[in-house]
Parts: structure tokens; sequence; C-alpha cells
């Protein structure tokens, strides 16, 4: 049979796989289909954007363009030649924890509806659109008819399974010419929370991969070329089998690895029995610009019980200091070794203007201590069927607060981001391993691969996806200015 996986690219709370993240979907049933004898294309959605609304023209921006994400993560392949040689089309899709993507804009299913309508192709729609999807904060999840597709699936495999294939699957980076940074998953479900908005314990009941399985897929795509990957898909790193012999294993495997970062990380595992440990070996054993999401999502204490969140302000302010007192130390690419990042969100149960004091009051004491927080995610919250937000709530607080949020948020910005940016990369900073990734009019904008990496922005267009060093030379408020040196 001929298969075609269609990723529209997923962001979940657990697991990234917007490029340049390669995320765990398309590559599982891409290892699975081909190591059952079937012929598999991999085509991402800017293929097919490229060919139905650009008529396979990609166009150079002009000096005051921005460069087109929309067709910026093409593969080696031509969707208009797959797609007369593909006999089922799998088609990954699924946002439920809507971000800013620089260089890449995950589909939507109207979109992805539009874009193969009157392709004559037997369809199956998978990844996490299957429990809904919505790419805009602060809405329901998007309502379209699913009649199109043929059918609707969930491929979920056992860690077993997935273990079995991880080299056939390391195989689809062939048809990739871009770098990627191969997201890891190390567990299933959450053993941690039950909180109102989260779809993941409804996704799946708690299940950890075993440390073997993970260093032997991190091992696989190493082999491959992958260089760059991210211990991601998971409600907590500190919870995964073994994370200390898993971080050492992997280095011992993988010598020339140049990004091992993590991502999620519950604040009460920090302050638990190993989590100093734990934090002085992901210090030890991954690479800098290293960040624990921290998913605090509210320092208002009527939220966090009315959102059963688990974590109450006082463990999460413990969490950022001890995380702070072993990895504040800055790392060979200019970056710190390992920061918290914490996680905000709007529109939660008993939301009220009380809940921004707290937020503003409990970050004012992380500055004032003089402690660092590498990032500050806010976001409005997505309602998705099943929640306790869905049952409780709906979006009954985000009609009610929303003409308050770019308040908020700005004074959040001004108040925290901006001074705690200049703490972090002052003026002078020199940062290595940056990548040159887009245009937007005569500014390149840039990066370092990882978790969350600083956006830097350099006057001038600079050859597109190359190294550079850069000196920090002034700060916007979430972003930097950079100057090239040698
Ligand atoms: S801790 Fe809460 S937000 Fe995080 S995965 Fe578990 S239920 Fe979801």
């Amino acid at each position: 049979m001929r298969y075609t996986i269609l990723d529209c690219y997923t962001d979940e709370a657990s697991g990234l796989g917007v490029p340049p993240y390669l995320g765990t979907y398309p590559r599982y049933i891409y290892g699975k289909l081909t190591s059952e004898g079937h012929d598999v294309t991999y085509l991402t959605i800017d293929d097919v954007r490229l060919w139905r609304k650009y008529k396979n023209v990609k166009k150079e921006p002009s000096v005051k363009e921005k460069t087109n994400i929309l067709v910026y993560n093409t593969t080696k392949n031509s969707a208009e030649k797959v797609f007369s040689n593909t006999d089922t089309l799998i088609v990954v899709l699924g946002v439920h924890v809507p971000g800013k993507y620089l260089s890449a804009l995950p589909g939507t299913l109207q979109e992805v509806i539009s874009l193969l309508h009157g392709i004559n192709v037997h369809t199956i729609l998978t990844g996490p659109a299957v429990l809904g999807t919505q790419l805009e904060g602060g809405k329901f999840f998007e309502k379209v008819d699913l009649n199109f597709f043929d059918d609707v699936k969930d491929f979920t495999m056992s860690f077993d399974d997935v273990g079995k294939i991880v080299t056939v699957s390391a195989s689809i980076l062939t048809q990739i010419p871009s770098t990627r940074v191969i997201e890891i998953e190390t567990s299933r479900g959450c053993n941690v929370g039950k909180c109102s908005f989260c779809t993941e314990p409804l996704k799946n009941c708690f299940v950890n991969r075993s440390k073997s399985s993970v260093v032997k897929e991190v091992k696989a795509f190493y082999n491959a070329g992958a260089r760059h990957f991210r211990l991601g898909k998971q409600a907590d790193f500190y919870s995964s089998d073994d994370p200390i012999g898993m971080l050492k294993d992997i280095r011992k495997n993988c010598p020339a690895i140049e990004v091992l970062h993590i991502d999620n990380a519950n604040p009460n595992s920090v302050l638990g029995l190993k989590g100093e440990a734990i934090t002085k070996a992901i210090v030890e054993y991954c690479t800098p610009g290293n960040i624990a999401a921290l998913g605090v999502e509210s320092f208002d204490p009527v939220v966090v019980k009315a959102n059963v969140l688990n974590t109450s302000p006082l463990v999460a302010l413990k969490a950022i200091k001890i995380i702070n007192k072993y990895g504040a130390e800055r790392g060979e690419n200019g970056m710190h070794k390992f920061l918290p990042g914490i996680n905000i969100i709007f529109g939660l149960i008993d939301e009220s203007k009380q809940t921004h004091t707290a937020n503003i009051n409990a970050l004012q004491t992380v500055l004032d201590e003089n402690l660092l927080l590498r990032r500050i995610n806010i976001r409005q919250v997505s309602v998705f069927p099943g929640t306790l937000l869905e049952k409780k709530a709906g979006n009954k607080f985000v009609r009610k607060n929303k003409q308050y949020y770019w308040k908020w948020r700005n004074e959040i910005r001004q108040k925290i981001d901006f001074p705690m940016l200049q703490r972090l990369v002052p003026v002078g900073t020199v940062l290595s391993e940056v990548y040159t990734e887009m245009y937007d009019g005569k500014t390149t904008f840039c990066r370092q691969y990882g978790t969350y990496p600083l956006i830097i922005g350099v006057k001038g267009r600079l050859p597109l996806k190359e190294k550079i060093k850069i000196k920090v030379v002034d700060h916007m408020l979430r972003s930097i200015v950079g100057e090239v040196v040698e």
C-alpha cells in the first residue's frame, strides 16, 4: 500500500511538533507502516500549500516583505507527484496549546479540508485533533464537519511497539532537508494533576516510558544524523524512569549531540526527595539554554483551587529557587545552563482582577529576589470537550475578562519580562550557535535551537539557515537585538 503522512503540525501541553520540531505522531506512524512493508512518504502542510496555493512557486521575499512561513518547511517531496501515487493519506493535525511560531504555521481543519478539496484519496485524520483543535487561544475547539475524512483514527502505539520501530522511524529524516529538533516522549498521561483545562489526563492513563526505550530512540535518530533533541513530551520530566541515568546514557551514546533539552517539570517534583539531584544532573548532562517549563498557570489561590491546579504559589517559588541555585551559571553558547520558565493561563475558572494582582506580585517577588526566569508564557485558554473547564465554565471567564487581557499581559511584559531580559542577557553578552531563520523587511530573525530559544533580530538580510555568533546590543520586550560578531 502507498501511504502518505501529511504533517499539519501538533502542539499540546505535553509535546511539540511544529517546525523546527519534528513531533512523535508522524515519526511513529512512518516507522510502523514502513516496517510493515508499505511505501510511506512524508509531506508537510507547507508542501501542499506550495502546490495548491502557490502553484509550486516559492517566491523570494522582497526587502519590504516577510519570509513566507506558510511554505518555509517543505520536504524533499513534491505534493503534486506524491498525491498521484497515494492510496491512503494520513493527516496529522491538532493544536491544544496555541503558541506563536516564528517560521511555521500549523494547519487548521478548515484549511486542510479546503487544500484537500477535490483530491480523490482515502483520507484519515489523526493526532490531537481527534479530541479537537484550536489555533487561537480563548476559543472553543474548531467545529467542522469531520465527514470530509473517510476515517478519524487514533494511531497510539504502546511504548514497547515504538521501541521496535525506532531505527525505521529515523529514516523519515531522509525526506526532510532542514534541521529538526526531535521531540522525544518520556511518558503519557499525567501522574500529578487534573487541571481543569488540560486534555492530557483525558488522552492517556499515566504510563512512564522505560529509560532504555528513550535512549534507544535518541540513539537511532542520532545515528540517522539528528543532533538536536528535546525530551519534551511528558507532564513532568522529573517523574521519568531514572531521569539521571537517562541523561547520562544519552550523552555516552551520542557524544556529538548539539542540543539536549527538557520541557515540562512539576514544581512539586523539583522540591521532591530526588529533586535537587535530578536538577544537578540536568545541568551536568544537558546543553545550555535549557528550561524547565513550570506549569504554574496562576498564582491566585482562588484560581488554583477552582481549577484543581497542581502547584501552589509557594511551591512554585521554591522550585524557581532550586533551579536557579544549580542552573543559573552561563554555558558555552552564552545562555544559562538551566533556568525555570513559567506558564500563565488567562480565562481559567474564577479568574478576576485579583488574579492579575496575584500574578504580578509573585513575579515581582522573583525579580526582587534576584532570581532568573527565562521566559513567561501567557496564553488564553482554549476549551476542549470533556475537560472540567468545559463542564463548569466554558469560555465564561474569557468573555468576562477579555477586556483586561491586553493590559494584564502588557503589564507583565513591561514590569517583569523586560527587566528580566536585561538581567538575563545584558548588552555585550555574546551568544553562539545562533541560526538565521527568516526575514521581516530589512531584519533577519535568528535563534538558537532548543526549548523556547530567544528570538534575535539582526539588522540587514543575512543568508538564511546559517550559523552565526551575535553580541546583544539592545532589548525589546521579549526579544533581543543582536549584531554579528566573528
Ligand atoms: S499537571 Fe495539569 S497541565 Fe500538566 S499535564 Fe497534568 S493535568 Fe495537564
